[in-house]
């Protein structure tokens, strides 16, 4: 028995910091990809032709490239030079040796695609053509290094039939005529700014611009503003700007307590993502019909919004971190209801979110920080929104404003346009606060489940003192011999910043928050000296902590 516990506590430990994963492809760097691609006039049938700038390790003597099988290479070029690059189990692998540290590889494929770029006619009979990587299906219309560590700038020259309009990542370069073929037309858009290659993505059909005109210029580092403006199918520009008019001040609420705006535009798309909404880089993608039946939300604006800041400029190196883009633009979104509704709305979601995360069944069995997931789908659950959401609740009811914030921001300062795990976040955060935070961290996201404490209070009239008692304890515990043995490690106790409220004899309340440690007896005398017995002394009335508490 004793071994058994031993060998779990070895287990936390070795789980409770972020080790520093493999890279999805060592010594490979793309800085940069130059997309061209030809649309055709109706249906998937794309051409593709492009330039990958990589830096490489000089021990490396291979690039491997995702792109499905179903595509046809036909042809790769290393630094201009042709080369044989075998495209076999979803990956073209690309010999290096020879070449310089600063490589251009260069493929040029064709094909029907039937993913990753979502080729359809709509209800009217208009084609349109809407990029939808997340989380690695770039490589089922784009040959890349298909991961979120390695972020590179992203070039688009899209060629298409006169009479479409192309939105993507970045800022419009031009719209030209192409020498040769009067019925088609070139559209360039340029993103400065290394994104993953899951928000890479261009837009393209009818589509109209309806410019956000009553936003202000947001700052941006480099000088030129970014401006906002939303892209839908001509019928639905009628309507606008409608819920959009809150784009500006979500933003500029976002700008306030992070940082500035992390690129150079924000468009918002009408599109066919299979999400509700797709944070793609500076050109946000929602589903069609919210626009059609006019059901988007400001809650929606805000979430995706926020991913800008979160996900998409400071991006989770790994899969399993997902929850630093989900459950900020979770929480970010709330903070949005905060700013624009008041307490009492703010409090409502935080309630509803807490409610979620207590009844999931995910949430009950594997933990937020979740690396042993491989179904990258199965990772939009309510451990990385929800839960990810009402941790970072947590963190700014018990650090403050200021330190909550200031630790946001310098996190974002730091890792804007690269990529972090939970520990960068943490590290910044205890920076701020001057607490340590990993058995905070180690407890609400290296753990599946909630606390789920019983807690009583006992009144000592000779003394006049009150004491609250804490039991963590599992019922899958068991009682052998001397020692108590649980199953797994969801029995470990909680450390809990407690809210209790007292009413006195006379009716007078006091409030306080009783820091409880993470032990699995409690008695802790609370401070204070009553005459009387106490009417009542509520525990967590307000329901903040994500605990399910059992009454002694
Ligand atoms: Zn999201």
């Amino acid at each position: 028995m004793r071994v058994r516990l031993l060998a779990i506590a070895l287990l936390l430990a070795a789980a409770s910091a972020d080790a520093q994963p493999p890279a999805y492809q060592p010594g490979i760097d793309v800085l940069d990809y130059t997309i061209a691609i030809e649309l055709p006039d109706t249906g998937a049938f794309i051409r593709g032709d492009v330039i990958v700038t990589l830096r490489r390790s000089r021990n490396v003597d291979h690039l491997t490239l995702d792109l499905v099988d179903a595509l046809m290479v036909r042809s790769v070029e290393v630094d201009g030079r042709a080369v044989t690059a075998p495209h076999t189990a979803n990956k073209i692998s690309v010999p290096l040796s020879g070449a310089a540290e600063n490589v251009k590889v260069r493929v040029r494929y064709e094909g029907m695609v039937s993913d990753g770029l979502i080729a359809r006619k709509d209800a009217k009979g208009r084609w349109t053509w809407f990029g939808d990587n997340w989380p690695n299906r770039a490589r089922q219309w784009l040959p890349t290094v298909d991961h979120p560590s390695d972020k590179a700038t992203v070039s688009w020259h899209v060629r298409m039939p006169l009479g479409r309009s192309v939105v993507a990542n970045g800022l419009q370069v031009s719209t030209r005529p192409i020498a040769g073929q009067p019925r088609k037309v070139e559209s360039i858009w340029k993103e400065s700014r290394p994104i993953a290659t899951y928000l890479m993505v261009i837009g393209a059909g009818p589509l109209e611009r309806f410019p956000l005109t009553e936003t202000v210029c947001h700052r941006t580092d480099e000088g030129p503003c970014a401006l906002q403006s939303v892209w839908v199918m001509p019928e639905n520009k009628t309507w606008l700007p409608g819920v959009f008019t809150t784009a500006g001040p979500i933003v500029s609420l976002f700008e306030k307590l992070v940082g500035p705006f992390p690129y150079e535009k924000l468009a918002h798309v009408q599109s066919s993502t299979r999400f509700g909404g797709m944070e793609n880089a500076s050109a946000i993608f929602y589903d069609g019909k919210l626009f059609d039946t006019q059901k988007m939300s400001d809650g929606l604006i805000a979430h995706e919004t926020a991913h800008q800041w979160f996900g998409d400029a400071v991006t989770e190196r790994e899969w399993g971190h997902l929850w630093l883009s989900e459950g900020f633009a979770t929480y970010f979104a709330a903070l949005w209801t905060l700013s624009s509704k008041g307490d009492a709305a703010y409090r409502a979601e935080m309630a509803a979110i807490r409610k979620q995360v207590l009844a999931d069944k995910v949430v009950a069995e594997r933990p937020v920080i979740d690396t042993a997931q491989t179904d990258y789908l199965a990772l939009l659950n309510a451990n990385s929104y929800q839960k990810g959401g009402y941790i970072l609740y947590m963190l700014h009811q018990q650090m403050g404003d200021s330190a909550f914030f200031g630790g946001i921001r310098s996190y974002y300062a730091r890792y804007r346009n690269g990529n972090a795990l939970s520990d960068d976040l943490r590290a910044e955060l205890e920076e701020a606060s001057r607490l340590d935070l990993k058995p905070f961290f180690d407890q609400w996201l290296r753990r599946p489940g909630v606390a789920e404490p019983t807690i009583g209070w006992a009144y000592d009239a000779s003394e006049g003192r009150i004491s609250v008692r804490v039991l963590q304890q599992d019922a899958r515990c068991i009682s052998m011999a001397a020692a108590v043995v649980c199953e797994g490690n969801k029995t470990l106790p909680y450390a809990l910043s407690l809210p209790i409220v007292i009413t006195d004899a006379t009716g007078t309340t006091v409030r306080l928050t009783v820091e409880i440690p993470a032990d699995q007896r409690v008695t802790m005398p609370l401070p204070g000296r009553y005459a009387r017995q106490p009417r009542a002394v509520a525990i967590d009335p307000d329901e903040r902590l994500l605990a399910r508490i059992a009454r002694l």
